[in-house]
């Protein structure tokens, strides 16, 4: 099988170009073809040589993804391309407008394993990882489409990013590196459900990014009936954990929290999160619910605007996220790696 080229960094592609007999400055030559010029094929790199054009084409292949479906909304300037890619699976990403610029929501898995209740990307199942070269063809891809420039991206699509970290740090590598999109790393966030282990080691690397971790309820029981992974982790682990990646990245942390309609909504619920969170170098995002087809969670805006209230009162840093894209299914949760015309 031909080596994914899209999906080495510049050192890689050194080592990969000096195994071929070349010299280093290729190496940087064809990264630039690749990232800044986004050439689909080896031929029209014109500064390299037939010769390893040839050798190029042989051991390597330009990966490609393409618009299945394209979806904009009517409401604002919200925009769902669907993907297929190369083996035939679908993902999706989301392109949204604010104030400070275009968004882009990426997938990073095919599906997902961690089967939170209120999220139609894990219901279909998981089927694999996404390659570096596969997350950032849907930024090249969106931004070439849409012809917007995508000024900060988020990890929030299809799939739980710290379940692939390997490919994951390599595509925040690749995507903040001087030759190509060269987007600094405080303009990307990266969502999970909580993998302890990952937020650790994540840590290390000591990234700009922001790390919003999904929490939706205050106590281990509630989260356990929501979130399957809170039984492999527990809240105080998770808390541990947070705690260690503000102290080494000195970055706050955002905990998202969909907010159901009795489920965890209540006054309790609200004073629960409170004792959790005070205090701590972090924001609170509540998210209306958004609805799937498969469960009956509802979103109640007025008791959503009580319990805003009183995480306020209680000395929280709270944010209401408004909904993007809700006529194209496109927001949070609604993301499915199956599709129906
Ligand atoms: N796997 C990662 C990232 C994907 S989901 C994670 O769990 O964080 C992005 C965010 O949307 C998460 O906070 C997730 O919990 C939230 N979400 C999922 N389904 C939702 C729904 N139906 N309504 C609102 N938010 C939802």
């Amino acid at each position: 099988m031909k080596k994914d080229i899209l999906s080495y960094s510049l050192e890689e592609l050194v080592t990969e170009t000096e195994q071929l007999g070349e010299k280093s400055f290729r190496a940087k030559q064809i990264y630039e073809w690749l990232h800044t010029k986004k050439v689909h094929s080896f031929d029209q790199m014109s500064n390299i040589s037939s010769a390893l054009r040839t050798k190029l084409d042989e051991y390597y292949c330009i990966n490609s993804i393409k618009i299945v479906r394209k979806l904009e909304s009517t409401i604002d300037n919200t925009v769902k391309y669907l993907y297929g890619l190369s083996d035939g699976n679908h993902i999706e990403s989301v392109l949204m407008e604010y104030k400070h610029g275009n968004s882009l929501c990426i997938s990073t898995q095919v599906g997902c394993k961690m089967g939170c209740r209120f999220c139609a990307s894990t219901i279909a199942g998981y089927k694999r990882d996404l390659l570096p070269s596969e997350m950032l063809l849907q930024v090249y891809m969106a931004e070439e489409d849409s012809g917007r420039h995508i000024d900060s991206i988020v990890l929030m699509g299809i799939g739980e990013p710290l379940d692939n970290f390997d490919n994951v740090v390599k595509f925040l590598q690749i995507i903040s590196f001087e030759t190509g999109k060269n987007l600094s790393l405080r303009h990307v966030s990266l969502s999970t459900c909580g993998l302890v282990p990952k937020i650790y080691e994540l840590a290390e690397y000591r990234f700009g990014l922001t790390l919003s971790v999904s929490l939706h309820a205050c106590n281990d029981k509630k989260r356990s009936e929501i979130m399957p992974v809170n039984d492999r982790y527990h809240i105080d682990e998770l808390m541990k954990a947070c705690r260690d990646y503000i102290n080494k990245t000195g970055r706050r942390i955002s905990f998202e929290y969909a907010v159901i309609k009795g489920v965890n909504d209540t006054r309790s619920d609200a004073d629960g999160l409170i004792r959790l969170l005070k205090g701590m170098n972090c924001h609170l995002n509540l998210i209306p619910v958004n609805e799937i087809k498969e469960r009956d969670y509802k979103a109640d805006r007025a008791a959503l605007r009580t319990f805003a209230d009183a995480l306020e009162k209680g000395g929280l840093n709270v944010t209401v996220r408004r909904t993007l894209g809700a006529d194209i299914d496109a927001a949070c949760g609604q993301l499915r790696r199956e599709y129906e015309f």
